[in-house]
């Protein structure tokens, strides 16, 4: 991070030195950062809580990289980092310090490849619209640079602070990348009206801030949908997500199962390596069965080191089966924590619909029933209650590991 920060201060007064200063540059750098104020201003209302930090401030760096001299693109993230920290979220500073070299950095190589080929963007605005194909395709060829440049220094940034983290998750992110890609072509668009006129930056301002405003909210959305530690769903969107699908399943007739996954002795976890250590337990826990899960089941934290799986279609056979499974595989999991490796086991309680309640508050209940009695009866096993039937019944039955 150092290195990347102090390459960026050298590069700003290399530059710097080699710009004459015009002032149709300095004042549409003027415009496009007031643009991008604007923009953090008018989201900033919606408010931003940790983990949500997406925006689309590339759609005027990137210009600011095309147009100006490179100085201009090592400048234009400073400012707006600062109002950044200053006014939406303070975050660590050497975060925002390095965030804005490292996306000054990327901008200035956009610049330099861009300049390369076009010597002066703002000189001659009609080439931009005709006959301009070949510029157009640099600019995009430019923007793709500038966002992997950004990624590779972001990543490699991450990776440093947490050798942990696995590449492919720090670059290759679906929902990233298409966020990128829009970023971009709103930063060539943003580009071409201002090398036009600066003025038509007041035409393009109110649908980037639309945009960001959207992406702000569905942002939010999914946050208050998520458990920020799991990233499973959390407890009321779960049960939302539940009653949904129980009310579907009783207007069909197909059948559905509801399990209960409580980890066993989790405090033994805690008292014996801390919580930071439970908490990589939990993650890894509920990763497991996610991954061990369809699509289109419905998998929530419920709170503490307790989960809810709701499995559509699924008969008592069936949602057996699946709790056997995740009960074998979160058994076989072994959380690495310094020279150790932790295992857990989990206890399941499994209720059916119609067999075991008529409602999300009665299979909860009768599942809950079930896991006590898996608790009871030494955990590490899943229990499916016995239904009530005129013969004497013995309990519940338990299906023991195994
Ligand atoms: P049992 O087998 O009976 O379920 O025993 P247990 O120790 O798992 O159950 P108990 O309810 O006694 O303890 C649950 C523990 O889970 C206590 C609490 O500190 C811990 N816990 C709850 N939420 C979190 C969390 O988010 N992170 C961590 N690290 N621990 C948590
Ligand atoms: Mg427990
Ligand atoms: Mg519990």
């Amino acid at each position: 991070m150092g290195a990347v920060v102090s390459l960026h201060l050298f590069a700003i007064g290399l530059f710097a030195a080699q710009t004459e200063l015009r002032w149709r540059e300095l004042l549409t750098f003027v415009a496009l950062t007031i643009c991008g104020a604007v923009c953090i201003e008018a989201t900033r209302r919606l408010g931003m809580p940790a983990g949500v930090s997406r925006d689309l401030l590339s759609a005027w760096w990137l210009p600011a990289a095309l147009l100006l001299p490179p100085v201009y693109a090592l400048l234009a993230p400073v400012p707006l980092q600062i109002l950044l920290q200053l006014r939406v979220r303070p975050t660590m500073l050497f975060r925002r310090v390095f965030s804005a070299a490292a996306i000054g950095l990327s901008a200035l190589m956009a610049s330099l490849v861009f300049h390369g080929a076009v010597p002066a963007p703002l000189e001659s605005p009609s080439a931009w619209l005709l006959g301009s194909g070949m510029k157009i395709m640099l600019a995009v060829v430019c923007g793709v640079l500038f966002t992997v440049a950004n990624t590779v220094l972001v990543a490699v940034a991450a990776h440093t602070s947490d050798p942990k983290a696995r590449w492919r998750g720090l670059f290759w992110n679906r929902e990233t990348l298409i966020l990128d890609i829009v970023e971009l072509c709103l930063g060539v668009l943003v580009a071409i009206t201002c090398a036009l006129s600066p003025a038509l930056l007041l035409v393009t301002l109110p649908p980037v801030v639309l945009l960001q405003r959207s992406l702000l909210h569905a942002q939010l959305q999914a946050a208050a949908r998520t458990d920020a530690k799991t990233g499973l769903l959390n407890a009321a969107a779960w049960q939302r997500e539940a009653d949904t699908e129980i009310g579907r399943a009783q207007r069909t007739g197909e059948t559905l199962g509801l399990l209960i996954v409580d980890i066993d002795h989790f405090k033994r976890v805690n008292d014996g390596y801390g919580h930071l250590v439970g908490d990589q337990v939990l993650i890894a826990v509920a990763g497991t069965l996610r991954n061990q899960l369809r699509d289109y089941d419905v998998v929530g934290r419920f709170g503490g080191e307790e989960f809810v799986v709701l499995l559509p279609r699924a008969d008592v056979a069936e949602a057996r089966r699946v709790a056997e499974r995740l009960r074998s595989r979160v058994g076989r999991l072994a959380v690495p924590v310094d020279d150790t490796l932790i295992t857990v086991t989990i206890s399941v309680g499994v209720a059916i619909l119609r067999t075991h309640g008529d409602d999300l508050i009665e299979l909860l209940a009768a599942a809950d029933l079930a896991l006590y009695r898996a608790k009871e009866l030494g955990r590490d096993r899943v229990c499916v209650p016995v239904v009530a039937t005129p013969a004497p019944s013995t309990g519940d039955e338990a299906a023991q590991p195994g």
